[in-house]
């Protein structure tokens, strides 16, 4: 299923540049419910796993709310104790967790080349992608403008500041219901931008966001700018755009939050792995395996289709079997 990708020259290029490269069995790139679940499984086979968590450490989940489709939780948990858990469970079995952010990949040779932030070389005889995702946002100037007064792409980080205030969300799914809802208990106010007719969200949270007094649902409304003598103090949105009755409307508001989806985190090992149209790395249906030999991918960055915590949870141990095997047949 796979293309191949002439690496001739990588391999040539890279052939002198071990110098002080730390060699680990299995690399493990991401914290969310897949690195971390991909971790306590191969920390158990005895793979000796080494977890770079980057940025957001715990991923996407410290950013959610009460998750409450884990199972095992039978009261819900916050993506924050929860990945919290995840990580000690992982560390329990000797997973060496470290911080830094995957900046460079080399998938030429048969030991995979990975820097972490420009600097360390790590050689791996395996490697597990569970990079995530990374919210989207609109393309528009303003949201530069006003980043840092106003625009902020997580309610949950950030709504604490807009206590009391009015704010908008923007988009019509899950995620966007979920930051309404979160928002919806802090602030005056909350209009939800949604582009279409109709939510894309599951029903049952589409329900609690109609029901929800202080939520104005904007139907058929996109967002044109942000206005506001340095922080955000309204939008100027396009209602109805490209029909007879279009028109201009303009909403006062504090906090302007984007839930429009997310882009996955595969720009790092483009060059060797193959991806979709949108950058979701391709792996054999069924498996973890990318059609480079020896590195896997798991969670969010290969899952266009379910993006849930479980399903995370569930490719990363898939990951860890499919390294295991990998490094079983090497050693063979
Ligand atoms: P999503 O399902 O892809 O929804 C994105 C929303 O943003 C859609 O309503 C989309 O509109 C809108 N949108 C996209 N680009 C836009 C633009 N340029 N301008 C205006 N609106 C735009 O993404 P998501 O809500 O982040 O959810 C991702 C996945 O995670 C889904 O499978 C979801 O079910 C899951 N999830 C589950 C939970 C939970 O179960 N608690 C919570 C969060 C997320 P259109 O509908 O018109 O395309």
């Amino acid at each position: 299923m796979f293309k191949p990708i002439n690496l001739d020259d990588d391999k040539k290029n890279n052939e002198n540049q071990s110098g002080d490269a730390e060699h680990v069995n299995c690399l493990i790139i991401g914290s969310g419910p897949a690195g971390f679940t991909a971790a306590i499984y191969a920390a158990r086979a005895n793979l000796k796993p080494v977890l770079y968590q980057g940025l957001e450490p715990g991923g996407q989940l410290t950013t959610t709310t009460d998750i409450e489709n884990y199972p095992g939780y039978p009261e819900g948990v916050t993506g924050p104790v929860m990945m919290e858990d995840f990580k000690k469970q992982a560390e329990r079995f000797g997973a060496d967790i470290r911080w830094g952010m995957a900046t460079k990949s080399d998938f030429s040779g048969d030991i995979h080349k990975i820097w972490i932030d420009d600097k360390k070389l790590i050689e791996a005889e395996s490697v597990i992608i569970a990079t995530g995702a990374t919210a989207k946002y609109l393309g528009l100037k303003d949201e530069k403008i006003y980043a840092g007064g106003g625009v902020s792409a997580c309610a949950t980080c950030d709504g604490f500041f807009y206590r009391g205030k009015d704010v908008a969300v923007v988009g019509g799914g899950d995620t966007a219901c979920e930051e309404a809802l979160y928002l919806s208990g802090l602030c005056n106010k909350v209009y939800m931008i949604v582009r279409r007719d109709v939510f894309r969200a599951s029903k049952i949270m589409a329900e609690r966001v109609k029901k929800t007094s202080n939520i104005e649902i904007l139907w058929k409304h996109q967002t044109k700018g942000l206005f506001g003598d340095g922080v955000v103090e309204g939008a100027t949105l396009i209602k109805n755009k490209g029909e007879k009755n279009e028109e201009e409307v303009k909403i006062r508001i504090d906090g302007f939050f984007l839930a429009i989806g997310h882009k996955p985190n595969s720009d790092v090992f483009k060059k060797y792995l193959e991806t979709d149209e949108t950058g979701y790395i391709k792996t054999i249906p069924g498996t973890t395996i990318t059609n480079v030999k020896g590195v896997f991918a798991s969670g969010d960055v290969q899952d266009s289709r379910y993006r849930q915590a479980v399903t995370a949870a569930g490719s990363g141990c898939m990951a860890a079997i499919d390294a295991e095997r990998y490094l079983l047949e090497k050693s063979s």
